[in-house]
């Protein structure tokens, strides 16, 4: 029987094996530590009827983990000289496949069709490359994909944005953009021992499950989005500054932003890292008034 991939002497033997260098620009930090890696899958309620795609399988440490539990596993690797490796490392796993592909550029909505079309639900679980946490989370959320959730390593500093509560000093628009479409939660922090090599981050594990319904119904959506990110503009600055400089408002329209504001029942002095989503949506809807 062979041992765990996550072990550190096992995957020394497997970078040894091909003369593996890790490349810093792919975000490539691997998993070494099997607690860890059953931790994160058993934060995903994986069952045997669950399909699960991976980001970045590197040498397959979490992907064979996510294989002993799941009905099927589809990895997207970006890097070719990992394919082999993956081959021979996930052999015994019948239920996986790998896709050599970047995640950014990947049809995930075909994909999905065609590899999980026996599956009851579908999780994404990964250990992310933190230079593209942010792309890859917003377009997992964005194509509207049949995912029950996302379960994925990232940076500390980018969970704690992602799961803010309003008033607290990391929200701002990458917590709405997400609690918009999911119920966001922190559930692991991680030590940098258990990667090799060591991240200069500290990380973190969310469990994102999507909403059935957005919290909050908006006329516009791409224009809630920007009305979000305006507010944020200048986090010094009142709401009523962000919108009248960030949203081409002009300042003749000033008293009709006030307004809105005064509608929505939203001091003009707040600053935008206070107003929660729903307060976003009710003003969002006073906007889009002034643009009619
Ligand atoms: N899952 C492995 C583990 O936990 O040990 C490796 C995780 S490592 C943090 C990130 C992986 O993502 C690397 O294998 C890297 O080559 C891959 N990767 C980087 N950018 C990618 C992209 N845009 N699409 C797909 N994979 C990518």
């Amino acid at each position: 029987m062979l041992k765990d991939i996550a072990t550190p002497k096992r995957t020394k033997e497997i970078l040894d094996k091909y003369g593996f260098s890790f490349k810093k620009s792919l975000g490539q930090n691997f998993l070494i530590d099997t607690n860890i890696l059953h931790r994160i899958v058993d934060h995903a309620d994986i069952t045997e009827e669950t399909g699960v795609i991976e980001i970045g399988p590197g040498i397959g440490a979490l992907t064979e983990q996510l294989a002993k539990r799941a009905k099927k596993v589809v990895a997207f690797e970006i890097d070719q000289r990992l394919l082999p490796i993956l081959a021979d490392t996930l052999s015994p796993y019948p239920n996986v496949k790998v896709i050599h592909q970047d995640i950014l550029k990947a049809d995930v909505q075909t994909v999905i069709k065609d590899e999980f079309q026996e599956c009851k639900d579908l999780m994404v679980v990964a250990n992310l490359p933190y230079y593209v946490t942010t792309p890859i989370l917003m377009k997992l959320l964005e194509e509207q994909l049949p995912l029950r959730g996302i379960v994925v390593m990232l940076q500390k500093e980018v969970a704690d944005r992602i799961a803010a509560e309003p008033g607290n000093k990391s929200y701002g628009s990458l917590s709405i953009a997400i609690q918009y479409y999911t119920e966001a939660e922190t559930v692991m922090i991680v030590p940098k021992t258990v990667f090799n090599p060591q991240p200069n981050v500290d990380s973190a594990v969310i469990r994102l499950i999507k909403r059935p319904e957005p919290p909050v119904k908006v006329k516009d959506e791409a224009f809630f989005f920007q009305v979000v990110r305006a507010s944020f503009g200048q986090r010094r600055k009142t709401i009523l500054n962000n919108l009248t400089s960030n949203l081409s408002f002009g300042k003749e329209q000033k008293e009709q932003v006030i307004l809105a504001l005064e509608t929505a029942q939203i001091d003009p002095k707040r600053r935008g890292e206070t107003l929660s989503i729903q307060e976003f949506g009710v003003l969002s809807d006073e906007l889009l008034k002034l643009r009619e």
